[in-house]
């Protein structure tokens, strides 16, 4: 039983990485436990768009300029609409993520991770059980090939994915939300890029569809397809998926291009969230909240709610332990606030349904101006809340735009005339809720 660390991590992906990485650099000697024994292991269902919202954390740990150098495109993305395609206008300065392979990916950032002095990255090593005393997280014991193994220390993290053994373990309630959508996607070498090196993301209301380009002239095109035609895909994988390819408006040219992997996909993807932090442990990326894949947020968030749980809990870690309960409910509160809206109303797209006024209004007017355009990818890339998309100057600007304004009914929800002025806590989250 070795007590020799501050902070034991359980999984070395995009969150665990991460935060190994932001804790050490703050002094914390931190286990890093990984239960795949190769380091170039990388999580293969994922189509890795990462938002920009987490380029301050890339910068932070370095990762931009690793990726960078690994040929990963600065992304930006066109969206197709009814009313038309919706472009940000673009240019150098504009904020924005990656576009990069998890199989580039994972094994650049693990590397970073593992050369970060007070690292222990522990290849081979799956965890199966925590350690309590007196209610509260204080270790965890697993095996290593043939080897059980133990380790103490002052916080567990369960950065292990949407599946999460830590959560599990440590009895951590999850919500659910049906996912309405089922998704298969392919990689491809030398298609035509349509838009440069911008991604096209297809709503048709209820499916829709990416075309990402990536390194290496590589590009991933994903159908995202409501499950009402789940048996036609089914039927004919191969068949189904390069005839949805093949009927986008503006369809990529998948003919002339070289097809480079199987059709990988999943059927059934539920949304889950958890609350991020109990006594003695935290939970970040997916363990604490495993949104839709649609929105493109998994790797963004996994970055940043590693970020915040250092920076709300290092000095406690690193500090005796004194204050880290507080810490954990600090990071908890600001992981809600930072994804909770957002992921309210992912959650709600996710049932594929057509869209709602809202949606209407506002994806009709990033189509019609450059201004709204703009203003409508940045919510996209998660550059920011909710409330601010839909301010009363944006949605005033909306109106003057689309030539019509939003219902009496949906207004009233908006200002918050019904649902807020109270200061209470159920009544902030109708609020929320209003905007569907
Ligand atoms: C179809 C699909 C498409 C997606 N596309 C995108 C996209 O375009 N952009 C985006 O940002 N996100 C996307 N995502 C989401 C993204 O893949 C995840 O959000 C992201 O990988 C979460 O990172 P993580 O580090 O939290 O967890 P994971 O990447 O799942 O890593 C968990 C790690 O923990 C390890 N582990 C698990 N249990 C144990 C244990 N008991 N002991 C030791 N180790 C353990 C695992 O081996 C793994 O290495 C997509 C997801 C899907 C399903």
């Amino acid at each position: 039983m070795s007590n020799a660390y501050d902070v034991i991590i359980n999984g070395a992906s995009v969150a665990g990485c991460t935060a190994a990485l932001l804790y050490a650099r703050q002094g914390a000697r931190v286990a890093l436990l990984e239960r795949r024994s190769d380091m170039d292991a990388h999580k293969v269902l994922c189509t890795h768009y990462i938002q920009a919202s987490a380029y301050a954390v890339m910068a932070e740990t370095g990762l931009d300029k690793v990726l960078e150098k690994a040929g990963a495109l600065p992304n930006t993305a066109h969206y197709w609409t009814r009313w038309g395609w919706i472009k940000p206008p673009h240019d150098g300065d504009s904020a924005h993520g990656y576009s990069v392979r998890r199989a580039t990916l994972d094994p650049l950032l693990r590397r970073l991770a593992a050369d970060t002095e007070g690292v222990d990255l522990k290849l081979g090593h799956a965890v199966n059980e925590l350690l309590f005393e007196d209610g509260r997280v204080v270790g965890v014991a697993g095996t290593a090939g043939e080897e059980a193994f133990s380790l103490r220390a002052r916080l567990v993290v369960g950065a292990d994915g949407k599946e999460s053994t830590v959560a599990r373990l440590a009895g951590t309630p999850a919500e659910m939300a049906e996912n309405g959508r089922f998704s298969y996607f392919a990689y491809f070498r030398g298609l035509p890029r349509q838009a440069g090196d911008a991604a096209r993301v297809y709503y048709l209301e209820p499916d829709n569809a990416y075309v990402m380009p990536m390194e290496d002239d590589v590009t991933v095109i994903a159908a995202i397809v409501s499950k009402q035609r789940l048996g036609e895909f089914k039927a004919d994988l191969e068949g189904a998926y390069l005839n949805f390819i093949r009927s986008l408006p503006e369809a990529p040219d998948i003919d002339s291009a070289e097809r480079i992997s199987k059709i990988i996909g999943t059927v059934n993807y539920p949304l889950i969230s958890r609350e991020p932090s109990g006594s003695g442990y935290a939970l970040i990326g997916d363990a604490a909240l495993a949104s839709d894949p649609l929105a493109a947020v998994g790797c963004a968030w996994a970055m940043q709610s590693a970020q915040w749980l250092v920076s709300e809990s290092a000095a406690a870690v690193t500090g005796g332990g004194e204050g880290l309960d507080a810490a954990l409910e600090s990071y908890s509160v600001r992981h809600g606030a930072e994804t909770g809206p957002h992921h309210h109303l992912i959650a709600d797209y996710a049932a594929a349904r057509p869209f709602n006024e809202i949606e209407e209004f506002s994806f009709s007017a990033a189509a019609r101006d450059p201004l709204m355009a703009a203003h409508f990818h940045s919510f996209g890339s998660r550059l920011m809340t909710v409330e601010e998309f839909l301010s009363p100057e944006v949605v005033a600007h909306m109106e003057r735009v689309n030539g019509h304004g939003l219902s009496e009914e949906v207004l009233r929800q908006l200002t918050g005339e019904d649902v807020t002025g109270t200061g209470d806590e159920a009544a902030e989250n109708e609020y929320a809720g209003a905007t569907r």
